[in-house]
């Protein structure tokens, strides 16, 4: 048993016992890793036992048993860097970095480590202190899945293979894993319509970094363009996607078109 050292953010918690909790850590080297946190919740005299937020970031500490990556790990030490106290201020900034964690969470896998995604999330986590959150949300689940290889083909049809680069309406489809142009998309089925526009704003987005010029109209567009993609890819809505869609004005989510 070898104890390991890494930046890690908080993705889930839940409390375990009176003073224990199981997390699920992003951490920057060693991929997601689940893990208990005994007694973390035992306060002193003077410091309130409240255990380790969501969202926090910090450095940890737990011990690592190589072939037995199943079980949890057992977390022997945590510091806190940052809470971000501007995400516990305003609701829709926080829903935001919720649903980041939470798709993060679903996308990755324990153990597979994704150091430049990491350093996207910790960019989210502070840069949501301002600007457009949808925008800045769009930016990392962009990032997201060009990180884990899932970055859906946005420049031609993925039935016909030609370009829709001067295409005004265009459909999206997880299961073809790329975008279908209006001459094919009556033989799909799992498909999503949007606009040219809202693919070309979304495909602008290399970085995360805040855009105080984003175009309010395609960043709400492409939030749900990528909400429908993650929904499709993951099998489920995430649980954020509905308070984080009525905080932000959009409609609810539309059923799947299954025929
Ligand atoms: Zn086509």
């Amino acid at each position: 048993m070898s104890i390991v050292r890494d930046e890690a953010i908080v993705l889930r918690r839940l409390d375990y016992s009176e003073s224990s909790q199981v997390l699920a850590l992003f951490t920057r080297d060693h991929g997601q890793q689940r893990m208990i946190a005994k007694g973390i919740k035992r306060g002193t005299k003077t410091r309130a036992a409240t255990g380790i937020d969501l969202l926090e970031l910090g450095v940890v500490m737990f011990s690592s048993r190589p072939g037995k990556e199943d079980v949890l790990a057992a977390l022997t030490e945590w510091r806190q860097e940052e809470n971000f106290p501007h995400l516990r201020r305003d609701l829709p900034r926080c829903y935001a970095a919720q649903y980041a964690a939470e798709a993060t969470s679903h996308l990755t896998e324990v153990h597979d480590p994704h150091p430049a995604l990491f350093d996207a999330l910790k960019s989210l986590l502070a840069l949501l202190d301002a600007g457009d959150p949808l925008a800045i949300l769009d930016a990392y689940l962009w990032t997201l899945l060009t990180e884990i290889g899932l970055r859906p083909e946005l420049g031609r049809c993925m039935n016909c293979t030609r370009s829709i680069a001067d295409d005004t309406v265009i459909y999206l489809s997880a299961r073809q894993g790329g975008a279908i142009c209006r001459d094919c998309e009556p033989a799909v089925i799992e498909k999503r319509r949007t606009r040219g526009d809202v693919l070309r704003w979304l495909t602008s987005q290399t970085d995360v970094v805040r855009r105080d010029d984003a175009p309010p109209r395609e960043v709400k567009e492409a939030f749900e363009l990528l909400d429908y993609y993650i929904t499709e890819t993951v099998g489920k809505p995430l649980r954020l996607a509905d308070p984080l869609r009525s905080l932000t004005g959009l409609p609810r989510r539309p059923q799947p078109r299954r025929h």
